[in-house]
């Protein structure tokens, strides 16, 4: 004779036992495929998480037929849900690509007489550069950013000296970093400047001092610094 526990369980087996002989229209929200598939009582693999349905009843979802996807069931809902998701996401990542072609065509203004018809012309230059550094114009010796950026591409991060034509050029670091007004965080960076010497005359020049002052600007513009009025703004309502 079964016990009335177990009669009662066969009873709520019977009741979920349609949920789980319906077929149904799935689909996976990371790659968009669309199929028919059935909720399980137990999880098919170790990585399947219940899901709990309005009925209240706890199921497993099938995981995504399309090998190639591998997201398991991780992305599975109905499929009107799953394609919606999807179909977001990717007129998300098509607009996003979208404004950066659109941005990458536009003309890289370094300075006045730096400009270079769109970012990969600019680009194109760095690595021209990076492999030929006597071919630099002195303008762009004279730009600490177009400088950094030569520099990146041929060392990579740190201090380094570059020989270009009669020319020495040696990156220097200067740390912006400093504490939070509460101690806690490391604020700032650092930022890069160039000390430039000319071999035939000697004469030793320092570019990029100006971003170095601009750092040093922000670096003083802290709510602590009496001289910044905490900063409040002031009369005219300028901080
Ligand atoms: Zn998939």
């Amino acid at each position: 004779m079964a016990s009335g526990f177990e009669k009662l369980q066969e009873l709520k087996d019977k009741m979920l036992a349609p949920l789980f002989e319906k077929r149904r229209h799935l689909g996976c929200e990371a790659c968009g495929h669309t199929f028919y598939g059935y909720y399980t009582k137990e999880p098919q693999t170790v990585f399947d998480f219940a899901v709990t349905l309005e009925e209240g009843a706890s199921v497993f979802l099938p995981p995504c037929p399309i090998e190639s996807c591998g997201m398991g069931t991780a992305g599975i809902y109905d499929a009107q849900t799953a394609l919606h998701h999807f179909l977001k996401r990717k007129e998300k990542e098509r607009k996003k690509a979208e404004r950066k072609a659109k941005k990458d065509a536009e003309p890289v203004r370094v300075s006045k007489k730096l400009t270079y018809s769109n970012k990969q012309s600019f680009n194109d230059r760095i690595d021209h550069l990076a492999a030929n550094p006597d071919e630099m114009t002195k303008y762009e010796i004279m730009s600490s950013y177009f400088m950094d950026q030569v520099f990146w591409k041929k060392f990579g991060a740190g201090c380094h000296t570059l020989e270009s034509r009669h020319f020495t050029i040696k990156k220097r670091l200067w740390d912006g970093t400093y504490m939070s007004n509460s101690g806690k965080t490391r604020m700032g960076g650092f930022t890069a400047y160039f000390e430039v010497t000319n071999n035939q005359t000697g004469k030793v020049r320092e570019v990029g001092t100006k971003s170095v002052n601009a750092a040093l600007d922000r670096r003083t513009n802290r709510r602590n610094d009496s001289d910044r009025n905490f900063g409040l703004p002031n009369s005219r309502g300028y901080r």
